[in-house]
């Protein structure tokens, strides 16, 4: 059967019906739009202000005609229009509605045929005013709006195709639902704050000087009741017609409200600082949905880098606070017992993925705010129940690591995250966790989707892993903490102990003897203030930069200069690279200090697998230094890489060889044969930003610069790269 959107009447001249009348004039696919009203005066001003075509003068005609019967009148309207018009509607036509409760109207549908219409589907736009009335409509109400649809399993693909386009053109996204979830979504986002609205305008209406008490009311007032201007025939039948998901959502919002009188009434500021900062950052992340942005607007417009090359670079600069420190300093400062205070926390994707996944998990954290945190520990047994999934976005870090706390839970905890995510592997960390005795539910590819509470204590272990990773060595200390057991560790290569010098601060030791780590058993975290350090990768980016380009001098400053993260430095130091290290402090156990580089011929290396494996994310600015160095360069070991770094790696060479840099392959090794770098062409950083600043400096080092695609997420972790760069003289320009 073909189905058209030639011809469309229009059945409820109001706001709604009246905005999809003008909006539907405007297609090119739709000849004709003729509306119906029982209020005459509604039918004679459409014409007037051009809302319709012409009116519906005999109905029977006009729906024997309609190729698209809309119906856009009172819900409690609805079955009573349907069972008038069933009989009239040609058998192509498409009948659909926009009513705000859509389980009501397919019992309806039910109750008048026998056979339902294969264009018979029910939909909702997410769009409105608080006006009624034909001349309130807008040709642009649905402009970036929601439409859900909730067709029915018998509903041919070529009907729905045909509705979900009709509403496209009109500039709306079309959603699908099935029915009753979309009851529920609506009675939670629309259906109770409208009530509220309208019980809290109510209320302080009866009051004795009501008057006075709105005419004092400032915006709070304006804007929370702004939706009690509604029309109170469309909320009355919205009411009954959803019934029992309204109820249910009335009931939730009566206990939370009650939570929050009784920590008003007995003074309890940490649970009414937590309600408030949960409900504060429930709202922002609300707002970047909105934005259709990540927690950084990270996957939202893509954003492209154009890099000139340079000469000379001299000056001071400062790169943001360490990824790998910000996570951890919120992970331990919320087990922790008692608040920490922290500072110079970096704001990326995904360390606020970690914050968003302890708040659900119970912990009041205050900020971000200009780097500072401030996290209420609730020590390492005072997690709570999540109420639904814990969403990691794309953070593996925050993943990783919190997968072993979450297995010593008493609770089960549903793990959700970014397709990227889980579709990584997991095998090395869930391992050992077993090994522990954690349950976990996998998906197909093996992503863990739950961590089933166990019925006992997890057990103590002694793991030595052929390939040692810092975030499964974090995993399994964080497990071993929380059950309280003993852990013994044997590291077959060194891996970043961010956690453990962190740990010391918050007074628990773990005992090292060569490359063995022991952890007591009964550990307890105290919360302490966090200085977090800048981020050595982005540090040693400059480094490289510095190098490459003669008569340079740069000073990189207060960095965090941890010697298990200095792999890179050690190697760049091999290649021939010149740095000091100046000023030398130390934070928090983290050792810091100023970066002082200068120009050097670099020249060709080999790596061992063992030093790969210390790179961890810094590979790309290796590649990039061995494709501009003088000679050629062998990686060995780099089947032994993790998954996720092995796939970095294939990545950035692909961009490399698009330069002109050979890349000759041989077993479980790849050489590296430098050319000289013409450039003025376009690469992708693929949304990793120590990529996109390895490509950022072989741009500068290239005789034509470039154009890098896939930066965005540079900007997410080191918002001020452009201000930074330019300081020491790169020349860089940021598009999208
Ligand atoms: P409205 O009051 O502006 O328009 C409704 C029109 O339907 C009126 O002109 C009325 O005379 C007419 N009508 C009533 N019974 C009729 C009948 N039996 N036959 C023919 N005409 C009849 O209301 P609206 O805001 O346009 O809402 C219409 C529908 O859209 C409702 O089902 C409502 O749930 C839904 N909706 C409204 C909004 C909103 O914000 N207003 C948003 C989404 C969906």
């Amino acid at each position: 059967m073909k189905f058209s959107t030639s011809r469309i009447l229009v059945i409820g001249l109001g706001l709604i019906g009246g905005s999809f009348a003008r909006a539907a004039r405007r297609l090119p696919k739709v000849d004709q739009v003729v509306g119906f009203d029982l209020n005459r005066e509604e039918c004679e001003l459409g014409v007037a202000l051009e809302v319709i075509d012409s009116v519906a003068e005999d109905l029977q005609a006009e729906v024997r005609q309609a190729d698209v019967v809309m119906l856009a009148v009172p819900v409690k309207a609805i079955e009573h229009v349907l069972a008038e018009i069933a009989p009239w509607l040609k058998e192509s036509a498409l009948i659909t509605d926009v009513g705000s409760t859509k389980v009501n109207i397919i019992a309806a549908a039910g109750r008048i045929w026998s056979e339902v219409p294969a264009g018979f589907i029910p939909g909702h736009p997410i769009a409105g005013a608080e006006k009624s009335g034909v001349a309130a409509s807008d040709a642009d109400l649905f402009l970036q709006r929601k439409v859900i649809l909730t067709p029915l399993a018998t509903t041919p693909e070529d009907a729905r195709l045909t509705l979900a386009r009709l509403w496209q053109s009109m500039g709306a996204e079309v959603l699908q639902m099935e029915p009753k979830r979309h009851d529920e979504v609506l009675a939670a986002t629309s259906h109770l704050p409208h009530l509220l609205a309208f019980s809290l305008a109510d209320t302080l209406a009866a009051e004795a000087e009501s008057t006075d008490i709105f005419r004092y009311a400032a915006g709070g007032f304006r804007d929370f009741t702004r939706i009690a201007a509604s029309d109170p025939t469309m909320w009355h039948d919205v009411c009954f017609a959803n019934r029992e998901p309204i109820l249910a959502q009335i009931d939730r919002f009566t206990e939370g409200l009650a939570q929050l009188r009784a920590a008003v009434d007995t003074g309890d500021s940490q649970r009414l600082t937590g309600i408030f900062t949960r409900a504060r950052a429930s709202r922002e992340q609300f707002s970047r949905i909105l934005e259709r942005a990540g927690y950084l607007q990270a996957n939202s417009t893509p954003e492209t880098l154009v890099v000139q090359p340079a000469t000379a670079l001299s000056g001071h600069l400062r790169v943001p606070g360490d990824r790998s420190i910000s996570h951890r300093a919120i992970m331990l400062a919320a087990v922790a017992e008692g608040v920490s205070d922290i500072d110079g926390f970096v704001e990326s994707e995904d360390s606020l993925a970690t914050i968003q996944v302890f708040r659900d998990l119970g912990v009041v954290i205050e900020g971000p705010h200009q780097g500072r945190v401030r996290v209420y520990g609730v020590g390492l047994n005072g997690l709570q129940q999540p109420a639904g999934p814990l969403y990691f976005g794309n953070s593996s870090t925050s993943l990783r690591m919190l997968l072993g706390l979450l297995a010593a839970q008493s609770f089960d905890s549903h793990i959700a995250g970014s397709s990227q995510l889980m579709q990584q592997s997991y095998t090395e960390l869930l391992e050992p966790l077993q090994q522990m005795g954690a349950q976990f539910e996998l998906s197909a590819a093996g992503f863990p989707v739950r961590v089933i509470a166990g019925q006992k204590k997890l057990v103590p272990i002694e793991y030595a892993p052929g390939f040692a990773s810092a975030q499964v060595k974090g995993a399994l200390i964080l497990a071993s903490m929380a059950s309280g057991v003993p852990l013994e560790l044997y590291e077959s290569n060194t891996t970043r102990d961010h956690t453990e010098r962190l740990m010391r601060g918050f007074g628990v030791e773990l005992a090292r003897e060569g490359r063995s780590l022991q952890l007591a058993v009964g550990a307890r975290l105290r919360a302490q203030s966090i200085q977090i350090p800048a981020d050595l990768s982005f540090a040693s980016a400059f480094v490289l930069a510095a190098s490459l380009i003669p008569q340079t001098e740069l000073i990189i400053e207060h960095t965090g200069v941890n010697p298990t993260r200095q792999q890179l430095l050690r190697i760049l130091g091999r290649m021939g690279a010149r740095y000091e290290l100046r000023n030398e402090s130390s934070s928090n156990g983290e050792p810091i200090a100023d970066i002082r580089v200068y120009s050097a011929q670099l020249v060709g290396v080999d790596c061992t697998s063992t030093e790969l494996a210390g790179l961890g994310d810094d590979l790309p600015l290796l590649l990039a230094a061995m494709s501009c160095a003088q000679g050629v360069s062998e990686l060995s070991g780099i089947d032994r890489l993790p998954h996720r770094h092995q796939q970095l790696l294939e990545k950035m060479l692909s961009e490399l060889q698009k330069l002109g840099v050979v890349i000759e392959r041989l077993p479980g090794s790849v050489k590296i044969v430098p050319s000289s770098i013409e450039g003025g062409i376009a690469l992708d950083a693929h949304e990793h930003p120590v990529a996109a600043l390895a490509l950022m400096i072989v741009g500068i080092v290239s005789q034509k610069g470039l154009s890098i695609a896939g930066c965005r997420a540079l900007s997410s972790v080191f918002p001020e790269y452009v201000e930074q760069a330019r300081r020491v003289g790169i020349r860089l320009l940021k598009e999208g």
